[in-house]
């Protein structure tokens, strides 16, 4: 059996840091970003279980390290996908959690691919690789497109 190792958030910080990765806040918890470069409104999220507690960064080191992939809309604001992955056990060596956690960004990085691949919506919004379905919702709005397509970014 592998053994539990609560792994620094400054050491999983650091690298994510060091692979292009920008800190952010998603509520109390810090969270480390990677926006996708054949679409910037794709983002890899990993969350590293640190919360922001009186100024400071608080680890909560038994939590697994998550990762998603988030779509940031015309308005700015992050939205979840419903896309999911594994987690990242704290066992074994810092080195190889590092590792395991920097493959996972990998995955992530690549769905967002892929779905960058399938082109936008009409509205400008990503769509599913799978249903094609628009991450905006579009089709559940009344005023739909149109009138927030501008600012999309579009697919490179
Ligand atoms: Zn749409």
């Amino acid at each position: 059996m592998a053994k539990f190792n609560p792994v620094p958030s400054e050491v999983l910080h650091s690298a994510l840091e060091n692979a292009g990765f920008t800190k952010s806040l998603s509520g109390k918890e810090v969270v480390y970003d990677l926006r996708n470069h054949h679409n910037p409104s794709l983002s890899v999220r990993v969350f590293t279980s640190s919360k922001v507690g009186a100024g400071k960064v608080v680890s909560c080191g038994k939590d697994a390290i998550r990762a998603s992939l988030v779509y940031t809309n015309s308005s700015g604001n992050t939205n979840g996908t419903k896309l999911k992955f594994s987690r990242v056990n704290r066992v074994g060596t810092t080195e190889a959690i590092v590792g395991r956690m920097l493959d996972l960004a990998r995955e992530v990085y690549r769905a967002a691919n892929n779905i960058a691949a399938v082109g936008p919506c009409r509205c400008g919004a990503p769509r599913y690789e799978d249903t094609k379905a628009c991450m905006a919702f579009c089709w559940k709005k009344k005023d739909s497109a149109a009138s927030n397509t501008l600012d999309h970014p579009h697919v490179a």
